[in-house]
């Protein structure tokens, strides 16, 4: 009798990965996969796990920053700590299910976690990553270290275009902030290198990405030697295919949410509020948090807007004029943390501005939300770049130059996004295009089912 596949899956311990992970466990439940999911005991306590489906086990191992990373903490460190016990666990868990009869058929785990696949290639198992942001950016981290690597150190000068095979023509600031000469985190771009070479050690490497083929495409196929393949938009399902109607949520929020903002959505008309949130990492500076304030009051418009960051909070409410603080109190709402996906499809979300974390990106995009980008580092210019140039999805700010965006700029874009004029109206029409084509990519037969389905077929199968 054949073994039914099981997927051990690990994930980083930060919401935008946990996020992704989520939906692809589940995604493989549903075609009879058993799942066993890992992460850190920090973001699994956190994890609200009765939204689990049957066929999903969940495993929490200690990496030693049980109370969660803080800013002061040793990141070297704490990544060392982080492969040394999850490497145990992986290999613990892969002895124990073969014993159980419920042998691991393969191992996927998310990016910066590539020491997952010594683990793999020690127990002759096969592997794959699961990039969590844009084959784009895949590709560009690529050429940034095979053979690329110069041009990418000209990008000094802003009006500088970058030419790479496959992709559209980049601007410095469209390209990822780790490869710009500018960067100061030298070991984000190390641990790219490192999965780089990882993943060329394999004889069948394969990259699972959170896109889809008719948004991507070039992009997926425009490295040779590497199979990256589109299973996304990993989403939960009764915001995209509705095969399973229950699933409303990612179901592990790692921040404590409030609830009272529905009802308040509901009293407002159509497409009328601006959502706004900048993510689960970003802490946006003081003056950047005022310009922001302003550029809504500015607007008129209601908006929802999160604040994860109690200090954030309180620098708003500090607005020393008396009379913006009032009409912000009535114009909108400040919530410390929502259901993202749920409130981007609430019909009366009629724009989102984002910072263009790549999971937000992928929502605002199937909710078929217009976008004001409002990037800031790491992915977020090239997605940004995306959004406005290649989808036509939305418009990206122009910050001064210290960096800051405007309260003006944020209004001219809020106007042009959600006016009647000709550009919000093309982009409302992107939106719609973007958003249909997304549901056909996980519909049965889609792009994407049938490459999970054929992912699942070839672990069977051997094949890789
Ligand atoms: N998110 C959420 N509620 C919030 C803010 C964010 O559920 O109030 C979720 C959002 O839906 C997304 C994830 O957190 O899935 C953030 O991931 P993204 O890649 O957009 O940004 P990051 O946090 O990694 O910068």
């Amino acid at each position: 009798m054949a073994v039914q596949p099981h997927f051990l899956l690990i994930t980083y311990p930060a919401q935008g990965h946990i996020n992704p992970t989520l939906q692809f466990a589940k995604g493989l439940t549903r075609i009879g996969v058993l799942v066993t999911l890992v992460t850190s005991l920090s973001a699994g306590r956190r994890m609200s796990k009765t939204l689990f489906p049957d066929g999903l086990s969940f495993v929490t191992f200690s990496d030693g920053y049980d109370d969660g990373l803080k800013a002061e903490d040793d990141r070297d460190h704490f990544m060392s700590e982080l492969k040394r016990r999850g490497s145990q666990t992986l290999n613990e868990l892969i002895v124990d299910s073969a014993k159980e009869g419920k042998p691991v058929t393969c191992l996927v785990y998310t990016m910066l976690l590539h020491w997952a696949a010594e683990v793999a290639r020690a127990q002759h198992l096969p592997a794959a990553l699961l990039w969590t942001q844009p084959a784009t950016v895949f590709d560009i981290y690529y050429y940034y270290f095979n053979g690329y690597g110069d041009i990418f150190n000209n990008c000094k000068d802003t009006s500088y275009a970058i030419e790479l095979p496959g992709l559209p023509p980049f601007a410095s600031r469209d390209l990822p902030s780790f490869v710009l000469p500018s960067n100061t985190y030298t070991f984000a771009l190390q641990l790219f290198q490192e999965q780089l070479e990882q993943l060329s050690q394999e004889t069948n490497p394969k990259v699972l990405v959170n896109s889809f083929d008719a948004l991507e495409l070039v992009a997926m196929n425009a490295i040779e030697k590497l199979n990256l393949v589109g299973i996304g938009p990993l989403i939960p399902s009764a915001f995209l295919d509705g095969k399973d109607p229950l699933d409303k949520s990612f179901g592990g929020d790692l921040f404590q949410g409030s609830e009272d903002y529905t009802e308040w959505l509901n009293s407002k008309t159509k497409s009328s509020v601006v959502y706004v949130s900048f993510g689960s990492i970003l802490v946006l500076p003081k003056r950047q948090i005022k310009e922001i304030a302003r550029g809504l009051v500015d607007s008129g418009l209601p908006f929802l807007w999160v604040i994860r960051d109690e200090q954030n909070k309180n620098e708003v409410k500090e607005e020393e004029d008396a009379c913006r603080e009032a009409i912000l109190e009535r114009q909108g709402m400040i919530v410390p943390w929502c259901s993202q996906v749920d409130v981007l499809s609430h019909p009366s979300i009629g724009c989102f501005v984002t910072h263009c974390g790549w999971n937000s990106t992928m929502e605002s995009l199937v909710s078929e939300v217009p976008v004001v980008a409002f990037p800031h580092w790491t992915d977020q210019g090239t997605n940004a770049k995306l959004i406005a140039d290649v989808w036509k999805t939305g418009v990206r700010v122009v910050a001064n130059e210290e960096g800051i965006v405007e309260g003006d700029e944020i209004k001219r874009c809020l106007d042009l996004v959600m006016a009647p004029g000709k550009t919000g109206e093309d982009i409302r029409k992107n939106a719609k295009k973007w958003k249909d084509l997304a549901r056909d990519a996980v519909r049965e037969g889609g792009s994407s089912d049938k490459n999970l389905k054929a992912l699942v077929q070839e672990v069977g199968e051997g094949c890789f």
